[in-house]
């Protein structure tokens, strides 16, 4: 009964999957709450990690919400360069 090959992923994998990383400083609901800013300071090169301390550890740890900020900086970025005048 047991998985021989072991490709399937441990409960305790299955559980950060879901629920996040073990010791996150910040939420998921958090990250996203403060995701805005940290892309905008990230995008004007400001201090982002001193001004949303937290989130870029949640971010290593949180594919899910890495890729929300990934779509969210390449959006805002593409903005900023496309700009037209
Ligand atoms: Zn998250």
């Amino acid at each position: 009964m047991t998985e021989p090959n072991g490709s399937r992923r441990s409960d305790e994998e299955m559980l950060e999957g879901l629920l996040g990383p073990s010791d996150p400083e910040l939420s998921c609901e958090e990250c996203f709450a403060a995701l805005d800013r940290y892309v905008e300071l990230t995008i004007a090169a400001e201090a982002a990690d001193e001004r949303v301390p937290g989130m870029r550890a949640h971010l290593a740890g949180c594919p899910a919400c890495a890729e929300d900020y990934r779509s969210l900086r390449d959006l805002l970025a593409a903005d900023e360069v496309e700009t037209p005048r």
